[in-house]
């Protein structure tokens, strides 16, 4: 796998991960907040629907204590004559079903001490049995005190007090997925909000009461303002979002939750765990609940009869498939995020990828480059690569390392020289040595033959040549052994500068030297050198008579003498002749090398200069351009002073010099 598809790979995984993280943490909380917000909106929801139930009890309660103000009941009572009492019928609901006309009652009844039924507004033909059996009647007549509450009834005795009632108890039970198990299939009982008012004479005696009620089977009166009061008729995707429902044990008997076919669910079941839980075990709950065909996030209370028996609940309930289709909004929107994140991460880390690639191969040929001795070679500027720092390390090695190869060809080729100077100069040495008799005995012949000729011998002239010549060649043998023989004894510490300045004496009033401008610029205070004076003069006479040569004239030449950080003395001759050819350079140290015309140069200069320098633990080097000009730098050992005989770097140290 190369480094693109890894880093990819390595992006896409980071931002999946992220990703996910972020998508899961963010549903968690999401759906935490907004079920803790929704779950206590459902449980306020609940305390209202209590409060809207207790208020249609006292509703129910101020509408007896106001009948019994304006109605004769001491009279109907004591007389046992409900004659009176007629105008009381227009009190009783008419319609069978729900009309929402909240002051209506379905039963009316008017009771003695005794708890005995004097009149049944909605049945005047049932009377004189006794109502004793109803809690809310007969705490009423004991306590002597206004009472109401929610009561179970049977049929039957709801039908005793209003024979219309009958087809609103009845209410066949529709069985719903997780609805709890029920054997009846009709409910034949029915929850009415019952009020009773005692009904005193004037002396206060108590003489009977009066009972009214509420049947909650179908209406729907109060879960329709409990819907109305909470939830304001929202909607969500056209349907109502929040419900309301009373409970008769387990069974809907009062509700705005629909079914498939938007009928109220009147006769369906809640389900098995709720049953538990608020019938039961009488206890709230708050929660997600399936409610007849859908889940709500719902709030059941228990509701109680006058006795604190429960007889059943009260349920609200909010829709959950709006915060369902939230949840899983924001699941998508995080997909969504992460998605895009991973697309951009991609491109990212794909592109960053590919010119990391490039830039590893720029790199890679870089290296083989240099690798096959391509020293000069150096990166290009990589714009913005991000890799400036390495690029840099890298020209700075391939710089040094062709620095270095700079140094070490010098080095190389001076030793090669040296070596080469070396043999030759032994060769040298030992053929003078050689020819240096027999010239010494032909030149004392020579001279013995002459000295016995006449003035007038006509081979006196061929003598006299021969002489001449021997001469010469014994000049040039001498020659030959200075340059191979080792410096004489006669060493001692010595002012480079005062030599140069006396060497300078001696050829500046030279006709070669009078176009030729002459700069100096030695350095003070250098320390001496070991030398034999006599020696380095003939250095000295050598260079720059060489350098007046290649000027032909006219010209500049610098001599320049400095001090090295390894305390070797240095000393520069600079002129602007002719220069030296590239060809030539590697030779003009050897015996014989000239490029002056037959009997101008003996090539000897040079290497006798080589031979003088290296004797004394130095090292002479040239730098010349055609053209241009020449520079001999010559570098030799000083003294540490004029005492101590120690020197400086010699010539065993001349690598160090190089840099090597
Ligand atoms: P010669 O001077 O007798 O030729 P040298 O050994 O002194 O012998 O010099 C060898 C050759 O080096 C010279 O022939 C000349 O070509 C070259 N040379 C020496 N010094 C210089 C210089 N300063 N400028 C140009 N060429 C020089």
């Amino acid at each position: 796998m190369n480094l693109q598809t890894r880093l990819v790979i390595g992006f896409l995984i980071a931002t999946c991960l992220t990703g996910a993280v972020a998508t899961v943490v963010g549903i968690t909380t999401i759906n935490r907040n907004t079920l803790e917000e929704v779950q206590r909106k459902v449980q306020q929801d609940i305390n209202t629907a209590e409060l809207i139930y207790g208020y249609n009890l006292e509703r129910l309660r101020y509408q007896l204590e106001f009948i019994s103000l304006r109605s004769p009941l001491e009279e109907a009572i004591q007389q046992n004559d409900p004659a009176t009492l007629t105008g009381l019928d227009c009190l009783i609901r008419r319609d069978t079903s729900h009309n929402g006309d909240h002051s209506s009652l379905d039963m009316l009844t008017l009771v003695d001490a005794g708890g005995r039924v004097i009149f049944r507004v909605a049945n005047p033909g049932a009377k004189g049995d006794n109502l004793l059996w109803d809690p809310v009647v007969r705490k009423c007549l004991t306590e002597r005190k206004p009472q109401a509450s929610a009561v179970t009834m049977p049929l039957r005795t709801i039908v005793d007090q209003n024979p219309r009632l009958e087809s609103r108890v009845v209410i066949p039970i529709v069985k719903t997925p997780q609805s709890v198990e029920l054997d009846a299939k009709v409910l034949l009982d029915g929850m009415v909000l019952r009020a009773a008012h005692p009904v005193f004479s004037r002396s206060g005696a108590l003489l009977g009461a009066l009972i009214g009620g509420v049947l909650i089977n179908r209406d729907y009166d109060i879960v329709d303002t409990i819907k109305e009061t909470v939830y304001q008729d929202e909607t969500y995707k056209d349907r109502d979002i929040g419900f309301a429902t009373i409970f008769l044990g387990p069974v809907r008997i009062s509700t705005n939750v629909k079914t498939k076919d938007n009928q109220r669910a009147v006769g369906t079941l809640v389900s098995r765990e709720v049953y538990d839980r608020v019938i039961i075990e009488g206890k709230d709950w708050v929660g997600r609940a399936f409610v007849v065909n859908d889940w709500y996030i719902s709030a059941y209370a228990p509701l109680y009869d006058i006795d604190r028996r429960i007889i059943g609940m009260f349920y609200t309930g909010i829709l959950e498939a709006k915060y369902r289709d939230m949840t899983l909004n924001t699941i998508l929107i995080f997909f969504g995020i992460t998605f895009i994140g991973m697309v951009i991460a991609f491109v990212i880390s794909f592109r960053l990828g590919h010119s990391i690639i490039r830039r590893i191969r720029i790199l890679k040929n870089a290296t083989q480059a240099i690798s096959s001795g391509n020293l000069e070679y150096q990166l290009p500027p990589g714009r913005s690569s991000g890799f400036d720092m390495l690029d840099e390390a890298f020209n700075d090695m391939a710089r040094s390392l062709k620095d270095r190869d700079d140094r070490l060809q010098k080095a190389f080729q001076h030793i090669t020289r040296t070596e080469r100077l070396a043999s030759l100069g032994q060769m040298a040495a030992g053929v003078a040595h050689e020819i240096n008799n027999p010239l010494g005995g032909i030149l004392l012949y020579s001279n013995l033959v002459l000295e016995e000729m006449d003035e007038d011998h006509p081979g006196r002239k061929n003598m006299e040549k021969i002489i001449y010549q021997t001469d010469r060649c014994k000049k040039i043998v001498q020659n030959l052994l200075d340059f191979a023989r080792t410096p004489s004894g006669d060493q001692r510490p010595t002012d480079i500068n005062e030599v140069i300045l006396t060497s300078l004496n001696l050829v500046k009033d030279q006709s070669m030297f009078l176009g030729i401008h002459v700069e100096t610029e030695l350095a003070h205070g250098l320390p001496l050198v070991m030398g034999d004076l006599s020696r380095l003069e003939e250095v000295f006479l050598n260079l720059f008579i060489n350098a007046a040569d290649a000027m032909e004239g006219k010209g500049t030449l610098k001599i320049t003498t400095w001090l090295t950080s390894t305390r070797a003395v240095k000393i520069s001759i600079r002129d602007s002749g002719k220069g030296i050819d590239r060809a030539y350079l590697p030779h003009i140290f050897e015996p014989f090398f000239t490029t002056k015309d037959p009997g101008q140069g003996t090539g000897l200069g040079l290497s006798i200069t080589y031979g003088i320098i290296q004797k004394h633990g130095g090292f002479i080097d040239v730098e010349s351009e055609a053209g241009k000009g020449t520079t001999f730098v010559i570098t030799l050992p000083s003294c540490l002073n004029e005492k101590d005989e120690t020197c400086s770097e010699g010539s065993s140290e001349i690598l160090g010099d190089y840099g090597v």
